[in-house]
């Protein structure tokens, strides 16, 4: 079998069927089929290969854009914008980023962003007295505690005390609890962006096996739990690894759908991914020669049918995750 790879981006064709989906009615997209030639009648032929970049770069500014249009047409009909206020409590500096990208995002969808800087010996009392005064504020539709704190406060007790209906973070238990229970709740932005981009580019996980590693609270359980329930971006029969897996390479070799969410910069390796499978990459890692994520890109995009880059795949859909649990929250209020 000769196979030669060729790399699709979004603006190319979006839609593992060589369809771009921007512009399309999602439902009007064609059932998902791996595009890997298989072994068997035909093997010998020479196949040219597309393998999907997904963009997840181009997939959060059209959710912007599309966030953007629906405030914009419900405040020129007199209703009032979304408003989040976002609290950061110190200064540290990779936060201090993190909040300014939020907020910009924020003013560009036409949400109202009200931002409470505190300083670092801020009291429980006090951050506490603040998340009670926002709960019950009218024009504030969200909450954001960045985290992390400070290390004299408590982030749990602080995030139990957000109303859960304005939690756009979907860290506070109930919203955790309604996940798990399939009832409607505010899920955690990072894997609520995975299943939007799946769904995005048409990559059903209905009836396949998905493999998830890792089991932070804030991407890998909520993924599994986001997985495993009904649905077409769900439905997947989910095994979820973490650091006391025996045989990790095995379990990542079972999967037609691999998440990677551990924090190990280019752990895995091609040979510990199987022909044909989607790779999603949600890890972040900086190194020597810069960002990376816990694939080794290089040799596991040559087995892959769709792949997210880091930077570029998975990292932008949070922020837009973030904006789109504004605007429910919000819609929720109304
Ligand atoms: P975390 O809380 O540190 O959890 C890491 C998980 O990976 C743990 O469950 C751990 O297992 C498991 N693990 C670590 N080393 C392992 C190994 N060698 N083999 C198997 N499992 C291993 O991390 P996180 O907050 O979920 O973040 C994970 C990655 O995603 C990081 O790179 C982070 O920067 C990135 N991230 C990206 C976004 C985004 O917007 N794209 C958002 C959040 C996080 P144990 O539980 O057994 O310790």
């Amino acid at each position: 079998m000769n196979v030669q790879r060729i790399m699709l981006g979004a603006q190319d064709a979006a839609g593992p069927m060589g369809q771009g989906y921007r512009g399309l009615e999602l439902a009007a997209l064609p059932e998902y089929t791996p595009p890997l030639p298989r072994a068997g009648p035909g093997a010998n032929v020479s196949h040219e290969v597309a393998m999907i970049l997904i963009d997840g770069k181009q997939t959060a500014r059209d959710i912007r854009a599309e966030l953007k249009a629906q405030v914009e047409a419900a405040v020129s009909a007199g209703r009032r914008a979304p408003g989040l206020a976002v609290i950061l409590v110190g200064e540290d500096p990779a936060s201090q980023v993190y909040v300014r990208n939020k907020e910009r995002a924020c003013a560009e969808a036409g949400i109202l962003s009200f931002p409470y800087r505190l300083p670092a010996d801020t009291t429980q009392e006090a951050l506490l007295a603040l998340i009670a005064e926002l709960n019950g504020r009218d024009d504030v539709d969200g909450i954001l505690l960045q985290l992390p704190l400070p290390k004299h406060l408590s982030a749990s007790a602080c995030l139990l005390a957000i109303d859960p209906a304005k939690d756009v973070d979907g860290f506070h238990p109930e919203n955790v609890g309604r996940l798990s229970l399939n009832l409607p709740g505010m899920v955690s932005c990072t894997p609520a962006g995975v299943i939007e981009l799946l769904r995005r580019y048409n990559l059903p996980t209905r009836g396949k096996k998905a493999v998830v590693l890792g089991r932070s609270d804030i991407v890998g359980k909520p993924l599994a739990l986001l997985l495993a329930r009904p649905g077409e971006f769900g439905d997947a029969t989910v095994t979820l690894c973490h650091s006391r897996t025996p045989d990790l390479a095995a379990e990542c070799r079972s999967a037609d759908f691999l998440f990677l969410a551990i924090g190990r910069p280019r752990m895995i390796t091609g040979d510990m991914v199987r022909e044909g499978a989607v790779i999603i990459d949600v890890g972040i890692n900086r190194t020597d020669d810069g960002l990376c994520g816990d694939a080794d890109f290089e040799s596991v995009s040559k087995k892959a049918a769709a792949i997210t880059p880091v930077p570029g795949g998975v990292g932008p859909m949070t922020i837009a995750m973030l904006l789109k649990n504004t605007v429910q929250a919000w819609e929720g209020r109304a």
